[in-house]
């Protein structure tokens, strides 16, 4: 069955559909006000994926097949910090006369899961042990539970995606980064205290280039987007000539230089499906999957990245019993996979 993408347009809350009371954002005790048009007797649940760009958050119903308010917000704006921007759009997007059963947030970097704190997220500034769960439950007076933006959109493919029906599947986002999550028996997998599949920092080379987190040779630093651009420009630093790329090349300028058959572009891509096969294939020994769902905008690249991945995988996989009945697909969920993940791990909670 082909699944269309689901999008929330923005236009699917109108802004007549917000609180006419435009003193909320600002507001800091506005949970009583909130709880006295508690009346339509129906469930709600709050979600937010934080972003090192965009806030996002969509307001779901007892049904949650579509988000009945969604709204979204730069994460560092009006020279606030981006928890305080959280809030707000929170605030913004409160369903009036519903009985809110929590808010769940999907949020980027290393994530304390059992503590609820944000212990490091590169891509927003000063983003560093954030004690964001006790940051919303003070604020809101309400059940808020966090957990990896990437990990969430693992559990939103299982429950809602591509993944429906599979007991044992492995997710990988592959975009400016690589990260992703783990089901296993039907439990998504979080370690001890919640900071475990970080699916992008193993190391496959031990002599390979230096990754996003600082460490050298991981499969984040070869098969994501910034190692895919990196490539690139130590190639073109090596004197290898080419007439479509330049050394800040995007990721995205250099699919289209490969799909036009520049071969230092072909050859990035070929790079980094390499290494995702490495990576890949020691994935398979630790969980043995019948499930991979790749997403991402990486992961749109079609053959050019899968084509060597799968030459890859079957060289480097400890034997094809690994293979048999795995099934390899790309995300149904696209950009909303956090969302509707941080829904359905909510209702796990309330
Ligand atoms: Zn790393």
């Amino acid at each position: 069955m082909v699944r269309k993408k689901d999008q929330f347009p923005s236009s699917v809350i109108s802004d007549s559909l917000y609180r006419q009371n435009s003193i909320l954002g600002s507001c800091r005790n506005l949970w009583i006000t909130y709880k006295s048009y508690n009346n339509t007797g129906m469930d709600a649940y709050i979600t937010v994926d934080i972003g090192g760009t965009n806030i996002r958050c969509a307001v779901f119903d007892e049904k949650g097949d579509s988000p009945m308010r969604y709204k979204k917000t730069t994460t560092l704006q009006n020279n606030q910090s981006a928890e305080k921007n959280i809030i707000q759009v929170i605030k913004e997007s409160w369903p009036d006369g519903f009985n809110v059963k929590g808010i769940s947030a999907a949020a980027p970097g290393s994530v304390d899961v059992k503590n609820g704190i944000v212990i490091l997220a590169p891509n927003i500034s000063g983003w560093k042990n954030i004690k964001l769960k006790k940051i919303l439950e003070e604020e809101f007076h309400i059940l808020s539970i966090i957990n990896n933006d990437a990990r969430l959109a693992a559990f939103g493919e299982w429950k809602k995606g591509a993944g429906q029906g599979h007991e044992n599947l492995l997710y990988f986002t592959i975009s400016t980064g690589l990260g992703g999550g783990a089901i296993v028996k039907n439990e998504l997998i979080e370690g001890d205290l919640g900071i475990a599949t970080e699916v992008g920092h193993i190391t496959v080379d031990v002599n390979g280039p230096k990754c996003g987190c600082g460490k050298f040779g991981h499969l984040e630093a070869f098969s994501s987007g910034t190692g895919i651009e990196n490539y690139v420009k130590q190639q073109l630093n090596k004197g290898f000539i080419s007439d479509l790329l330049k050394e800040n090349s995007t990721a995205k300028e250099i699919f289209s230089a490969a799909s036009a058959g520049d071969c230092l572009a072909i050859k990035a891509f070929e790079q980094a499906g390499y290494y995702l096969g490495i990576g890949i294939a020691n994935y398979l020994h630790i969980f043995n999957p019948s499930c991979i769902i790749f997403g991402g905008g990486v992961s749109q690249s079609g053959e050019l990245i899968f084509k060597p991945f799968r030459k890859s995988l079957e060289q480097h996989v400890l034997s094809p019993d690994y293979l048999k009945n795995l099934e390899i697909k790309t995300a149904w969920l696209g950009d909303n996979a956090g969302l509707i993940g941080a829904l359905e791990y909510l209702k796990l909670y309330v």
